[in-house]
Formats: C-alpha cells, structure tokens, sequence
C-alpha cells in the first residue's frame, strides 16, 4: 500500500481558522484595510496575455532588490515566506539533521522543518519571551543544519537585538540561519545586507502584512549569493504567479500608503498598550502590527474571550495552546478608526471575562 514517508505521517495538521472571517479582521497580522489603490488599478488592468504567459520572475526581482539596495543575485521572490522557509528546508535540511527554532514562534518553520525529515530542537523563551541568546547557542551541535528566528517574533512580538542574532549566526557557520523578517515595516531593524560579511545568513521579507497583499502571496528570501544560487536550483521558476508579479512593482512605488499606515499602526499599537496597561491587563511590548494579551487564566478564558469579542464584530487569534502562551490572545492592530472599535470592544470583553473569572474590577 502507498504509504507516505515517515516523517510526514508524524506531522502534525496546521489548520488556521480562516472560515467564517466575518468582521475587523484582527486575527492575522494582515493590514485591516486593504492594499493600495495603485496595485489595485494595476490588477484590473491585466489582460487574457498577461495571464495566459507563464509568469517571468526576473524584471520584477530586479527592481525589489533595487527597492532594498541589494544585487539581484541576493535575493528571490518567493510564494510568500511560508515557501522561503520550505525552500530553505529542502536545501540544507537532511534526515539526521537538526533544525532549531525559539518556542513560541510562527508554526510553518516546524511543519517544514519535521517535513524534511530533520529533527526540530525546540528552545524555549523566558517568561518575558526576551530572546535566549546563551540558550540558543548552548543548542548549537555539529549536526545542526537551520535555524529559524523570527524577528519580531510572531506571537510575542519582541524583538532580539541584531548583534544577538549576529552571535549565532558567526557560532553556527555551517547551519543556515533565517531571520524572518516578516513584521519589519512595523520596527525598523534588519539584517539585510549583512549576509555579505556572514554567508550562512539569509533575511525573508513579505507582502503580506504591511502591504495588504496576503492573497497574492509574495514574499522575498535573500542571503549570499552563492547560497543563493544553490537555492534557486530547488525552486520553480514559476513559484510567483503573474498577478502578484504585475502588481508588485506598483505596490513598491507607492510609498506613501506604506509610510501612512505604518505610522497609524504604531500609533494604535501604543493605545492599546496603554489601555491594556491602564485596565491592568498583562501584555508583552510589541515591535509588530499585534500584541500578545494575557485575557485570563485559563485556556478556557481565552477561548471565552475570542468568542466574546466575536460577537462584537472583532477577531482575534486565540493564542493558548502556544508554549507558555496559556490565557492569552494575539491582536493585530489597524489605524485609527480601527483602534477605536477594538477598544470599545475590548471594553466589554474584558468586563465579561472578569465577571467569568469572579474577579471585580474597580
Ligand atoms: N513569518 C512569520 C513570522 C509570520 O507571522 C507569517 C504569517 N503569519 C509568515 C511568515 C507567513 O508570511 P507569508 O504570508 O509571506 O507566507
């Protein structure tokens, strides 16, 4: 009987909540209002040619790694980083081989981790979920062959300085390290570039979160060229469909809707911060569009409070069942107007979990 390989009969199923979506959309990091109005005018004008060619990758990977003062060379254009991490799985990871991740983190890096056969060691946060760079480098054995860092880490949204990533990179040189950069629009700080000085460093980057473009699925892996190259071997040339290749070079020009909802989103990040401070609700400071929020005690409570808020026209992302995550919840944060239905939300949540909890507040 057809039987799949080992490694794969052990994985375990990622199904992340995607039906049903209906209200404020705070449950996936995207941007809460859409993409910008250059890529859509882009979009509804492509015609039966451009989508009956196959796609070509190349002219549109020259101008983002101009965008990132980077050479062609560098970098890919990926389906998302979700495929970056595949693809850096399928060329360094082998059966046998040890793959390194920071717990709690983004769940794809141990589904493709565990995919290519490679045994996941899994380095535990400190309460604070500050980066554990002394654990991190303890972990470190002959046999390890990737380590994935995300960075703002998702769901905690900290951030781990950048000499503290350099440490590991420099103490593991036969290993690929990925620093996934996913939330940088929203923090600023980058490793790009310096995979010239550190050749086992790559950097991802997406479209999928401050540029609106979750659907389109883009995303960009870059590292050493040489490494590069030997990436590029295992990937599709057609792995970017032609849509999202028309509407990239659109959505990279438009600078201004970028700039404009990044400094909402961090506005909004500091209200919320400051009424969850204010209403003595633990969170975690955050460097991305979202903060982690410990709602209650229990998975139980957390569960009632995604429920809860729900039913006010808002979704968030239970969090619980993340390592050391028990009671909490992810929000994302949008702009301004946003904001102020969350918090009117969030409002009357909190006031039915404490009631739920049997605690009274002032
Ligand atoms: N990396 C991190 C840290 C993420 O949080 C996410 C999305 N939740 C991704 C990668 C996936 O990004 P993409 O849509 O580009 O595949």
């Amino acid at each position: 009987m057809l039987s799949p390989r080992s490694a794969v009969r052990t994985l375990p199923a990622y199904h992340p909540p995607l039906a049903g979506r209906n209200g404020l959309r705070l449950d996936f990091n995207e941007n809460t209002v859409g993409t910008s109005a250059r890529v859509l005018a882009r979009l509804r004008n492509l015609n039966a040619e451009d989508l009956a060619r196959y796609p070509e990758r190349e002219p549109v990977e020259a101008k983002v790694a101009e965008f990132l003062r980077i050479d062609s060379s560098e970098l890919l254009l990926t389906n998302g980083v979700d495929e970056a991490i595949h693809l850096l799985c399928d060329t360094y990871l082998q059966t046998a081989g040890e793959a390194m991740i920071v717990v709690p983190t983004y769940s794809m890096y141990r589904i493709y981790m565990m995919a290519a056969g490679a045994e996941v060691i899994s380095v535990e946060t400190s309460d604070d979920f500050g980066f554990p760079t002394d654990k991190v480098l303890d972990a470190i054995t002959p046999r390890t062959r990737l380590i994935a860092i995300a960075n703002p880490n998702n769901p905690t949204g900290s951030l781990a300085p950048a000499p503290e990533l350099l440490r590991v990179a420099r103490a593991a040189p036969e290993s690929a390290i990925l620093i996934d950069e996913a939330y940088f629009e929203f923090c600023g700080q980058s490793l790009l570039g310096q995979f010239h000085e550190i050749p086992n460093l790559f950097v991802a980057r997406t479209f999928s979160k401050a540029y609106g473009m979750a659907g389109l699925r883009v995303g960009v892996l870059a590292g050493h060229s040489d490494q590069m190259r030997a990436v590029r071997r295992v990937c599709s040339p057609y792995n970017v469909n032609a849509v999202a290749l028309a509407c990239l070079p659109e959505a990279l020009a438009d600078e201004c809707f970028i700039k404009t909802y990044v400094s909402e989103v961090l506005d909004s990040r500091t209200r919320l911060q400051g009424f969850l401070h204010a209403n003595g609700i633990p969170y975690w400071p955050s460097q991305a569009n979202f903060v982690l929020v410990r709602v209650g005690s229990s998975r139980e409570l957390a569960a009632s409070f995604v429920e809860y808020i729900r039913s006010r026209g808002i979704l968030v992302r239970d969090r619980s069942n993340d390592p050391g995550c028990e009671g909490c919840v992810r929000i994302t944060v949008g702009p301004r107007e946003h904001t102020d239905r969350l918090l009117v939300a969030l409002q009357q949540t909190i006031e039915q979990v404490a009631i739920a909890q049997g605690v009274t507040r002032a």
